[in-house]
């Protein structure tokens, strides 16, 4: 199957019982056995559910990858992955990463042995001074959350095989239509499904995928142990929202573009950091292994802190929220929202300034986007 069938139609048949063109939601928590032990492929719904199994392949399929695993949540499966770690292992972390990661790192992990050192994994030599004789996994998102860095996959699988490191890539931002880091090399993908796999703003969710069987047993055996899965009506949901997925994607991106290059061009921004914009400092990288930059944009105004907050305070069709990666724009503010438990030191030093804004571009027509855009500018 090429891409945007497997989108549409993978891992999904229809219901033998009924011919249902829509799989159904088996949202029950057990399942009657026939016999003493023997069970019909399902026992328990923390182990294994045939609507979160139907999901799973899906996403296994996108992904190009032999093994998706469904969590109840992005951070969910972030957590399984660094399960798969013990402690006094020393994980390697790109400096510019969703901030629930980093609180999770900082203020969880570490209390249970686990070492983490922040790198700018754009520069592949920091990356490799980096490692110790500890370290174990490499974690990277590209593009990152929220200042778009993008990291070169072939230098990353270079250096994660010379010290036999795991590579863990977090590919939210560019989803499997524009980027799949297993083909690459990497070991583990991971994306919070709550943004563009699921696309609509209706559930919290999380996937890991990988080629490897050791380690999708590993995460698997995590999973059903630690208990937590998605729930088989997010399950569904997901499964709904992934249809269109590659439309969407190519929506978001086309509208992206024009806004990014319409911000740029006004003189009331400072700057604007689109990975499909030429002035993007890592351009050709993205150009190299993304086949389209997805929808995400940050940018500062010229006016600073306050006139990046007068304008989010004064759009009225992007919504000011948390999330990203739905068909609705939305606009956040980084320092105070998704990033607000990062220590200020930190964000100084990353370059995540009070200032910054972050853009998620929806599907809406990209001139009502751009209008409202304006029209709040104007009154910053
Ligand atoms: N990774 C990235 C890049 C994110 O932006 C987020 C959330 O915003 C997460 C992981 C965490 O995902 P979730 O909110 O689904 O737990």
């Amino acid at each position: 199957m090429k891409f945007d069938t497997k989108v549409v139609r993978a891992g999904i048949v229809p219901d033998p019982h009924t011919g249902s063109i829509v799989p159904p939601i088996y949202e029950t928590a057990t399942y009657v056995l026939p016999e003493v032990g023997r069970d019909r492929g399902y026992d328990y719904t923390r182990s294994s559910n045939p609507t979160r199994q139907i999901l799973e392949e899906n996403l296994a399929a996108i992904e190009n990858a032999n093994f998706a695993i469904s969590f109840a949540s992005g951070m969910a499966a972030v957590d399984a992955c660094l399960k798969l770690l013990k402690s006094g292992d020393h994980i390697i972390c790109g400096d510019d990463v969703y901030g629930g990661v980093t609180r999770h790192f900082d203020k969880v992990l570490s209390h249970y042995g686990l070492k983490f050192t922040y790198v700018d994994t754009t520069d592949s030599i920091a990356v490799r001074s980096a490692v110790q004789p500890e370290t174990k996994l490499l974690w990277i998102e590209t593009p990152t959350n929220p200042l778009l860095k993008i990291t070169d996959l072939e230098a990353m699988v270079t250096v994660a095989r010379e010290h036999n490191i795991l590579l863990g890539v977090d590919s939210t931002f560019a989803t499997p239509v524009f980027l799949r880091p297993l083909e690459f090399g990497a070991d583990i993908v991971m994306h919070s499904t709550t943004k563009y796999l699921s696309g609509h703003n209706q559930i919290i969710g999380g996937v890991l995928a990988t080629n490897n069987i050791a380690i999708q047993e590993k995460m698997k055996f995590i999973q059903k142990t630690i208990g937590n899965v998605s729930s088989p009506f997010d399950c569904w949901l997901n499964l709904s929202g992934l249809k269109t997925l590659h439309l969407r994607m190519q929506r978001h991106a086309e509208s992206a573009l024009k806004v990014a290059k319409f911000l740029e061009s006004h003189d009331k921004i400072e700057s604007v950091l689109y990975p499909g914009l030429a002035s993007h400092p890592q351009h050709s990288v993205a150009k190299k292994q993304m086949s389209g930059f997805s929808g995400m944009i940050s940018f500062e105004l010229t006016g600073g802190t306050e006139s990046g907050k007068k304008l989010m305070n004064n759009v009225k069709l992007c919504g000011l929220a948390e999330s990203l990666g739905s068909v609705e724009t939305m606009i956040t503010h980084p320092a105070t929202m998704t990033h607000a438990d990062v220590p200020l030191e930190d964000r100084v030093r990353r370059g995540l300034t009070d200032g910054l804004v972050r853009l998620s571009v929806g599907i809406e027509d990209v001139n009502d986007i751009i209008n409202d855009l304006e029209e709040a500018l104007e009154k910053t």
